[in-house]
């Protein structure tokens, strides 16, 4: 209808209109998908550490217990939290508090493997999920973890350690059931006087 109505200088305008709206409309779409993926990437995440976080966990959790049901394929947990850490803020204050708890997950990151994913908590409490990992590898890595915090100077003439519980996961347990058994193992390892791993059986 355009072609055979108009003349060679409005067809011109229209297209050239259409192809400007159009290339509008298209960097507009690629703008919002992005702040989209920014979006996803911060509400999973820890602003202090990097790491993820609760809502993180959960839907890893989530993913994992499935992938379990349908295919067997072991997996494990490490509940890790930081020893007297009231104390190391009451000592060096708050500042050198969240240094710690950043430095903390740059030494877990530097160790654990691409299929192992790393959370915040709580304060001062990560947990590692490790998929295709049965107990002994895990006790395995959180015995690594917890030597090579004890080794790092982080902050002068004050060691900081940490104590790590580890579970795998069973056959008909829930992701809260696995997470309580960590949690026990974590507090066995406190009880036993900290600085050390204990194991959920
Ligand atoms: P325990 O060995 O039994 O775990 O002792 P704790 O002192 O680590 O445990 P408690 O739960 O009593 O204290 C945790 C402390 O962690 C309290 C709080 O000051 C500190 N904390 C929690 N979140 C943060 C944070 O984001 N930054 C800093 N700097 N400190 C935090
Ligand atoms: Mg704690
Ligand atoms: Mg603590």
């Amino acid at each position: 209808v355009l072609l055979s109505s108009a003349d060679s200088r409005e067809t011109t305008t229209v297209i050239v209109t259409i192809l400007v709206t159009s290339m509008i409309a298209l960097a507009f779409s690629l703008i919002t998908s992005r702040q989209r993926e920014q979006l996803l990437v911060l509400a999973t995440k820890d602003p202090l550490t990097g790491a993820g976080n609760r809502r993180g966990l959960d839907a890893k959790l989530t993913e994992v217990v499935n992938l379990f049901k349908r295919s067997g394929s072991p997996a494990s947990l490490i509940l890790i939290d930081l020893d007297h850490f009231k104390k190391v803020n009451d000592i060096h204050g708050h500042a050198v508090g969240d240094q710690i708890l950043r430095s903390v997950t740059e030494i877990i990151n530097l160790r654990i493997r691409v299929t192992d994913s790393l959370y915040r908590v709580g304060g001062e409490e990560f947990i590692v999920v490790l998929e295709g990992a049965g107990l002994d590898k895990a006790v395995h890595l959180a015995e690594q973890l917890r030597t090579l915090v004890d080794a790092n100077e982080l902050v002068p003439d004050h060691t900081v350690t940490i104590s790590l519980g580890v579970a795998e996961l069973k056959d008909g347990e829930s992701a809260n059931d696995w997470l309580h058994r960590a949690d026990e193992a974590l507090y066995r390892a406190k009880d036993a006087g900290r600085n050390s791993t204990s194991a959920s059986g």
